[in-house]
């Protein structure tokens, strides 16, 4: 069963932005009419260095700011990482975790990503956690079952749809331009919302569960549009306030 939930469209900068970029993100707050405010959540996660910076600037608009990952400790011993703690505090509201570029680059498995989640919840952030396959494991035919073994990993015990939201991100479709088709990404997130509600009951059937992978103003209707899909997590096309806002415009 479909619960109507009010969507999400977060966009990741990755490691790009610099102060100068605020200005970008002034035009897409200043872009967000109320009407499409009232019918979709957005949020820039922006990089550590410009979150205090980027709060400041949203500061009694709609828009959100969130992380793009976080230590599993409040604080400690860890050079170069950042807590969930002081994410919270410079402005953010919520973290993504489990980004396939973070488990790549620093070969972050689903434990990391749980307890990165649970370190979100530690300190009231929402957590959004990533999870999709690689295309060596779709054309082997194992998109599902990859993706609920990331699910049953990296999703803690005790997430909710106000605690969590669930990113499926086909590795194969981050920054390629390439996207799965919406027959594809119905199959997964059908899958997703099974597993999610037998796990967590009317929590997951409520859980937010993004598309995220080249989504773009040409395609956003199409994708959002999906059975299960409740939004997008949005990397290059986050950048620039014209396709950002094109892609909000799937929801107005
Ligand atoms: C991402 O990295 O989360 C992402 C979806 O990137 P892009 O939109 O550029 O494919």
């Amino acid at each position: 069963m479909s619960v109507t939930v009010k969507p999400l469209v977060a966009g990741n900068w990755k490691m790009n932005g610099l102060l100068a970029d605020l200005e970008e993100f002034g035009r897409m707050s200043a872009g967000i009419s109320s009407a499409l405010s009232q019918s979709v959540d957005t949020m820039i996660c922006a990089p550590a260095t410009l979150i205090g910076a980027m709060a400041g600037k949203a500061a009694g608009g709609s828009m959100a700011i969130g992380g793009q990952d976080c230590h599993p400790d409040a604080s400690g011993a860890h050079t170069g990482d950042v807590s969930a703690e002081m994410l919270r505090d410079a402005g953010a509201t919520a973290v993504i975790v489990g980004h396939s570029e973070r488990r790549t680059d620093h070969g972050e498995g689903d434990d990391k990503v749980a307890a990165k989640a649970m370190a979100a919840w530690r300190a009231g952030l929402l957590a959004i956690i990533c999870v999709g396959e690689t295309e060596k494991e779709r054309k082997a035919g194992n998109a599902l079952s990859v993706v609920e073994r990331q699910l049953n990993g990296s999703v803690p015990d005790g997430a909710t749809a106000a605690n969590t939201v669930v990113a499926y991100e086909p590795v194969w479709a981050i920054g390629t331009g390439l996207t799965p088709t919406a027959g594809d990404v119905e199959e997964v997130h059908k899958a997703m919302r099974a597993n999610l509600s037998a796990r967590f009951g009317g929590e997951g059937e409520a859980m937010r569960l993004l598309y995220g992978g080249s989504v773009k103003p040409a395609n956003a209707a199409e994708l959002m549009a999906v059975t299960d899909v409740n939004g997008a997590l949005v990397g290059g096309a986050s950048l620039k306030s014209d396709d950002f806002i094109g892609i909000l415009k799937a929801y107005a």
